[in-house]
C-alpha cells in the first residue's frame, strides 16, 4: 500500500512528514543551497534510523497492541487480536485455519489485514477461523482428528457477537478435504442467529468469499450472501460431520 504523508513539520534545512498509516516511517526532505542553486532530496527513517536504498520503502503499517486465545497446548488458536491506531469500527475477520501469527508476531495474512484495517480507519481487528487447528497450510486439516476445536463454536460467537462488521474470508471451499466444505454453514447459522450480516471483500469462482492475501488494498466490505442460500441457511440443511 502506499504511504500516506501526514502534515509538513518544518526546519530550517529539513521538511519531515509522518506516515498517518502507522507505518513509523517519516519521509525527510532536506533542501540545501549550494552556489546559489536550492538542492533538494529525500530520505527515509524509522525508528530512528535511515532506511538505506534509493526507493521508497514498502508500508506495513504496524499495530499497536495484540492478545491471542489459544487451547492449553497451543494446537488450536481460537481468536487473535490486533489493536490499530485508528478509532472506527471493531472489524471480525473468519478465515480458514489457526497460523503460526501469536500474541504478538504476525504472518502475511495478518499483515495484510492490519493494512486493510489501517485503511478503512478501524480499530480492532477480531481473527477467528472456520477450524482452530493451527497449521501453516490447509493440508494440515486433513490429518487432524479434530480439526475445528471443541471450544470453536463458543469463540466465534463470542467474535461475531464483538464486532461491529464481520467479514468473512475462506476462499473457495473446493480446496478443503471434502468432509470439511460445510463447515462454513455453521458459521452462517452463528451469524444469522446473532443478526450480524456477513461481508466479504471480493467473491470466488463458486460463491465463497475470496481470502484477503487475494485482494488489493482497493476493494471494500460489501455484504456476502451464501451460495444457494440468499441470507439465511434453510433448515434442515445436514451439515456434514
Ligand atoms: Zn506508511
Amino acid at each position: 500500500m502506499n504511504h500516506r504523508w501526514g502534515d509538513p513539520v518544518r526546519f530550517p534545512h529539513k521538511t519531515e512528514h509522518e506516515c498517518l498509516n502507522g507505518c513509523r516511517t517519516i519521509k525527510v526532505t532536506r533542501h540545501e543551497s549550494e552556489a546559489a542553486r536550492d538542492v533538494v532530496w529525500p530520505e527515509f527513517w524509522r525508528d530512528g534510523e535511515k532506511i538505506e536504498g534509493d526507493s521508497t520503502p514498502e508500508c506495513e503499517p504496524v499495530a499497536v497492541g495484540g492478545c491471542a486465545v489459544f487451547s492449553p497446548d497451543r494446537m488450536y488458536r481460537y481468536r487473535l487480536e490486533r489493536e490499530l491506531p485508528g478509532e472506527g469500527i471493531i472489524a471480525a475477520i473468519i478465515m480458514v485455519n489457526g497460523s503460526d501469527a501469536d500474541e504478538t508476531s504476525n504472518d502475511h495474512t495478518v499483515r495484510k489485514l492490519i493494512g486493510f484495517g489501517t485503511r478503512l480507519g478501524w480499530r480492532r481487528i477480531i481473527i477467528g477461523n472456520l477450524f482452530a487447528f493451527v497449521s501453516t497450510d490447509i493440508s494440515g486439516l486433513r490429518t487432524a482428528a479434530d480439526p475445528i476445536g471443541s471450544d470453536n463454536d463458543r469463540h466465534l460467537e463470542e467474535i461475531i457477537a464483538a464486532a461491529d462488521i464481520v467479514i468473512v474470508g475462506w476462499g473457495t471451499v473446493k480446496k478443503l478435504p471434502e468432509a470439511l466444505r460445510k463447515r462454513w454453514i455453521d458459521v452462517v447459522r452463528i451469524a444469522d442467529r446473532l443478526g450480524q450480516q456477513l461481508y466479504c471483500l471480493d467473491v470466488t469462482d463458486d460463491g465463497h468469499p475470496k481470502h484477503p492475501l487475494m485482494i488489493g488494498y482497493d476493494a471494500v466490505p460489501h455484504p456476502w450472501d451464501a451460495p444457494w442460500f440468499p441470507n439465511r441457511v434453510p433448515a434442515g440443511l445436514e451439515v456434514a460431520p
